[in-house]
């Protein structure tokens, strides 16, 4: 347990001015748009374009770090962010009641499995076991949603921009299913949902937005946070800019966007083309493309989500569920009894387990010492290589770089 967890007591009142000085400008913003979304006097906006992803106030009057309606009393923008001060141990207490153990590198779970849709066309469609998209389908099908936040691709898809949006339908769950690696701000999609008339969403989004509905629970932000009932949570390592498309892709490799059918990241990036070719690119020549919004990034596991789902099993074919809520084991238990997806358990494939905290702790060590300092307790610093002259010692193990080849 850290010494961090918050006292619910303390009367709220930071506002964008310490939002925008003790996030946006020192780099743990990573553009969920959770303050966007929570703004009741729309004065925050969102750039969901190459090299923007970060929200910025839209009025001036007194400068850009400050609020005219945060001076006047309004919190609703920090009250938000699951990157301002103690958000860690708040959405612990608020989910779990308690904050992680120190040694919960992927946070607090309750089952660990592989999954599978049993649906062989939704397997097909999805990026690992199809899970995801089945546990969408079923979760609608059996009331427990009425629409979905996920993330389609713009127009026909050939442009690989990835966008927010809303399903409501088998139809519209399957068109948004596989993975883009990408930026796209699901959370924005809640307006559409919201004039749609839905009011219980399933939030499907890497941990930067899934952790984003549990502080704003705990920090009491009202009617905003309600219409959030369901949280998939996708593990992720990093994003990448969309400019990777035309300067690495096409300039090194020819490859057009217009052409590609499919990718993935399963140790290199791959990539399918139209014509039947296949392609891989070395990680590490990805690295310069990295998300702004990702560089500091602690949570590899979404660990604020009822399910969070990721592409660490042995082969494509599943899809690696941590279940983590009373809710998210109701769903999983019932899916299983209702034979819409198989299931094993995720101790039968010893590598992706290991992988599952390697992978945590990589990403917790993005995590800077001037922030809130519970993210870093109990990780275990990267192990130092051996001394020069013991040329016959074994090197020491080395420190997992995130960038060497996390598969998803
Ligand atoms: C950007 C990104 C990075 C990832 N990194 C890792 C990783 O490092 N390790 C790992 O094990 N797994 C990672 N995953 C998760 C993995 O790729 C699969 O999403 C997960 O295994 C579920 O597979 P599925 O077949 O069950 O999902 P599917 O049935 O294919 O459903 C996938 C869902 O993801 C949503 N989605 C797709 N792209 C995005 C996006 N860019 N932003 C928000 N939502 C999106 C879709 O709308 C869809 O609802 C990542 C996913 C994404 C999107
Ligand atoms: S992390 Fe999310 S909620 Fe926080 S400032 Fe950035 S976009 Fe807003
Ligand atoms: S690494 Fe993944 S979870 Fe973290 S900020 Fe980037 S997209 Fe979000």
């Amino acid at each position: 347990m850290t010494e961090n967890a918050p006292a619910p007591s303390t009367r709220w009142t930071a506002q964008w001015k310490e939002l925008y000085a003790e996030v946006i400008t020192t780099g743990l913003c990573t553009g969920c748009a959770g303050c966007v979304i929570a703004c009741p006097h729309d004065v925050i906006g969102y750039d969901h374009q190459e090299k923007g992803y970060r929200p910025y106030h839209l009025e001036e009057e007194l400068g850009l770090d400050n609020c005219i309606h945060g001076e006047k009393g309004c919190t609703s923008c920090t009250r938000a962010c699951p990157r301002f001060r103690a958000w860690e141990p708040e959405a612990n207490e608020h989910l779990f009641g308690r904050d992680r153990a120190d040694d919960e590198m992927y946070g607090i779970t309750k089952d660990l499995l592989l999954c599978r849709a049993s649906d062989d066309y939704v397997h097909q469609l999805g990026q690992d076991g199809g899970f995801v998209s089945a546990m969408l389908i079923w979760a609608m099908d059996e009331g427990y949603i009425d629409g979905a936040l996920v993330s389609y691709l713009e127009g026909d898809g050939t442009s690989w921009k990835a966008v927010p949006g809303v399903a409501r339908t088998k139809d519209e769950i399957l068109k948004a299913a596989g993975s883009r690696y990408t930026y796209s701000a699901n959370t924005l999609a809640v307006k559409e949902a919201l004039e749609l008339g839905l009011s219980k969403l399933a939030l499907v989004g890497m941990g930067c937005q899934t952790s984003s509905p549990p502080v704003m629970w705990h920090r009491k932000i009202g009617k905003v946070g309600k219409p959030f009932v369901f949280n998939v949570g996708l593990l992720c390592s990093k994003t990448f800019d969309d400019a990777i498309f035309e300067e690495l892709f096409l300039a090194k490799y020819g490859l057009r966007k217009e052409e590609m059918v499919k990718m993935n990241i399963k140790g290199v990036f791959q990539i399918w083309m139209k014509d039947g070719s296949y392609h891989e690119v070395d990680l590490k020549e990805c690295h310069q493309w990295t998300r702004e919004g990702c560089k500091m990034c602690p949570d590899f596991a979404a660990e604020h989500a009822d399910i969070s789902l990721g592409g660490i099993g042995e082969d494509n074919d599943w899809t690696l569920t941590i279940v983590r809520t009373d809710l998210g084991r109701e769903i999983v238990d019932r899916m299983i009894r209702a034979g819409v997806i198989v299931s094993r358990p995720a101790d039968t494939d010893e590598k992706a387990m290991k992988l599952l905290r390697t992978l945590s702790v990589v990403s917790r060590r993005r995590w800077p010492g001037f922030a809130h300092t519970a993210v870093s307790v109990g990780v275990p610093p990267p192990k130092k290589k051996a001394a020069p002259p013991a040329e016959t010692a074994p090197p020491a193990e080395a420190a997992p770089a995130a960038e060497a080849g996390p598969p998803t």
